[in-house]
């Protein structure tokens, strides 16, 4: 049943290919969903920003969130914010099988990476659960965390942390619903002990850091030593 649908999924997609082809989000340009020339004008995102849960935060210190509950998953670092190009990328990304984005994204990702002295010594793309990742046919923080991994040369571990139930996409939730949804839905696989290690997790957009928190419980419960993350964009 689950092969059914994701072949009727990529039917689908292929047929709206054939009737909405893929092009340039920024300039048309036909064939790709974001062409590397646009891709290099995408500015970085740089405004004041809580130095650890990434939000817009304007103050002398942390945002008032962490001064009082802080995010276990520290700092959270983005490269764009959540909107216009990388938006629409993102989008067909994720429900355009548009996994073409991924190379030149993931070059602007490492770009920022070295560019912002950043360093670790383990990638941890956060987990879909099975079913979401058969429908889609891949991962997109995977995708891109294995591109940066080989383009800034930190080692990637994709079995480690998996997630333990279905959550209802966090799309639609609102804050507090977000967090109860991803409460105790990762864990770690006991392959691997991950004692003293500074992982860095992978996402696509940092929202209120429910996902990322909760991944960084189980990180820290199997030795990590510490876990920031990394994401392509944060949500406004
Ligand atoms: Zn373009
Ligand atoms: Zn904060």
């Amino acid at each position: 049943m689950k092969r059914t649908t994701s072949a009727v999924r990529r039917l689908y997609r292929l047929l709206l290919d054939l009737v909405l082809p893929p092009c340039c989000v920024v300039c048309g340009k036909v064939e790709v969903w974001l062409c590397d020339g646009c891709a290099e004008q995408i500015p970085f995102a740089d405004g004041p920003v809580c130095p650890r849960c990434g939000d817009a935060w304007d103050g002398p210190e942390l945002c008032p969130r962490c001064r009082t509950s802080p995010l276990r998953a520290a700092p959270i670092t983005s490269v764009f914010l959540f909107q216009d190009a990388i938006r629409e990328a993102v989008h067909a990304l994720k429900y355009r099988g548009g996994v073409q984005v991924v190379d030149p994204l993931s070059g602007r990702m490492a770009e920022a990476w070295r560019c912002w002295g950043l360093s670790s010594d383990l990638l941890v793309p956060v987990p879909l659960f099975s079913d979401r990742e058969a429908l889609r046919g891949y991962n997109q923080s995977a995708l891109l965390a294995r591109a940066l991994s080989t383009r800034v040369e930190v080692p990637i571990d994709e079995t480690i942390l998996f997630r333990t139930r279905a959550t209802a996409s966090q799309t639609h939730l609102g804050r507090q619903e977000r967090w109860d949804n991803v409460r105790d839905a990762f864990a770690c696989s006991n392959a691997r002990d991950l004692s003293g290690l500074r992982i860095t997790l992978l996402d696509d957009v940092a929202t209120t850091g429910a996902t990322l928190d909760a991944c960084a419980v189980a990180l820290i419960a199997q030795g990590a030593r510490d876990v920031s993350a990394f994401t392509l964009a944060h949500a406004l």
